[in-house]
């Protein structure tokens, strides 16, 4: 049995913890906050310290210091956390849903994360680069979309 298979998320080592992470990005896009509603929504604005391509945090030691509101996953708030994607490898698990296909722990290959249109990779702008009167026109939904169970 795999160790996210038999292992609670309390119960792995960081090592392990940390290869859940399927490298998708989508944690990592701004939010937006309709001012009426209070709901959050997300945009194709990446955190400046997210590489568009590799999806990689540019800092990751150091990301707290840089960006006070990044949110360091546990297993405790990731339950809690609303806005942590659907699709997030943390979120499957703490809910009983077990890792997606394409996974890369499952599928052995960091591809099908993009394959299947979980990854923002080529798919953003950097926070710095857009202008206070655009961000409303970088709302998106696409970050919510369920991928297929098969390509
Ligand atoms: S959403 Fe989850 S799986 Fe994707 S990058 Fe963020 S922590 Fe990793
Ligand atoms: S600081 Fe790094 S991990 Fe945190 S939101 Fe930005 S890119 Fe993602």
């Amino acid at each position: 049995m795999a160790f996210w298979e038999e292992k609670s998320l309390d119960e792995m080592t960081d090592a392990e913890w940390e290869s859940l992470c399927d490298g998708c990005g989508r944690c990592c896009l701004i939010k937006l906050e309709d001012e009426d509603t209070g709901i959050l929504i997300t945009s194709d604005v990446r955190c400046k310290l997210l590489d568009g391509d590799t999806c990689a945090c540019t800092d990751y030691p150091g990301r707290q210091a840089k960006v006070p509101d990044c949110i360091k996953l546990t297993p405790r708030n990731v339950a809690e956390i609303k806005w942590i994607p659907t699709t997030c490898a943390y979120r499957r698990l703490a809910e009983g849903k077990g890792l997606a296909w394409w996974h890369p722990l499952v599928s052995g290959d960091p591809q099908t994360v993009i394959d299947v249109g979980v990854s923002v990779k080529g798919r953003t702008f950097l926070e710095t680069e857009v202008q206070a009167d655009e961000w409303e026109e970088h709302a998106v939904d696409w970050p919510e979309w369920e991928p297929p169970e098969t390509l």
